[in-house]
């Protein structure tokens, strides 16, 4: 059952380890299929070597076990509140990679310094408010899936891929969980150059708005001409 899917979120999975973003099993990629309302998941603890398809999990949105004999991610609940409110997102990717966590540890949102960081997000990454006592001492997994939503109260999720839990660190997405873990990747280098950017000179200014716009709507606006044009590619 949903046999492309769970290789994709697998595939994904594993990808976490090549790219470097994870050590031990510090991370976890899920994919959803919207038309099924079925979200596939890392099972909790297995190391990415072992990882198979079979593995991965299948759950229901609401949090119900379709398939699977092993128990889902830990941060299930999160990933769960985000795909029932980011309507667009397809797969969603959870690291404590070592920038965007120092980030998320000082409870800085990284700001837009330059065109890399322009070229995928449309802005600062933004920060969460940090989670209350209560809000941490119930239902935590699905507090962190809702002080990331109410923080994208005015931000379009597909603009900018990424968040950072206050404390915590870094949830991305994509319209994929290979889409996901691209932006993983991106903003840890992201991350990395800010924290230099910062180190070089504290009193640093976000890039201008002009530029801005133009890195990020010539790769994602409708008017978008970066790259090749697939409809006409052999
Ligand atoms: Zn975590």
């Amino acid at each position: 059952m949903h046999e492309e899917l769970r290789k994709a979120v697998c595939d994904a999975n594993r990808e976490l380890k090549q790219q470097n973003l994870v050590i031990y099993s510090w991370g976890n990629v899920s994919g959803i299929d919207r038309s099924a309302g079925i979200v596939a998941i890392k099972p909790s603890g297995v190391a990415y070597d072992d990882l198979t398809p079979e593995k991965i999990v299948l759950l229901d949105l609401d949090g119900g076990i379709v398939e699977g004999n092993l128990k889902p991610s830990s941060d299930t609940p999160t990933h769960l509140e985000l795909y029932k409110n980011f309507q667009a997102v397809g797969g969603i990717c959870h690291t404590h990679s070592p920038s965007a966590t120092a980030w998320a540890q000082a409870c800085r949102e990284i700001p837009c310094f330059g065109t890399t960081h322009a070229d995928y997000f449309y802005g600062p990454v933004p920060v969460t408010d940090a989670l209350t006592r209560d809000e941490i001492e119930n239902d935590y997994e699905l507090n962190t899936g809702r002080v990331i939503v109410r923080r994208f109260a005015d931000i379009d999720p597909m603009q900018v891929p990424a968040v950072l839990v206050a404390n915590h660190g870094p949830f991305t997405w994509g319209r994929t969980a290979a889409e996901a873990v691209d932006s993983t990747v991106v903003l840890e280098q992201t991350a990395a150059m800010a924290l230099g950017t910062m180190t070089i000179n504290p009193k640093q200014e976000q890039i201008d708005k002009a530029l801005l716009d133009k890195h990020y709507l010539r790769k994602h606006g409708k008017n978008a001409y970066y790259g090749q044009d697939l409809s006409n590619a052999e």
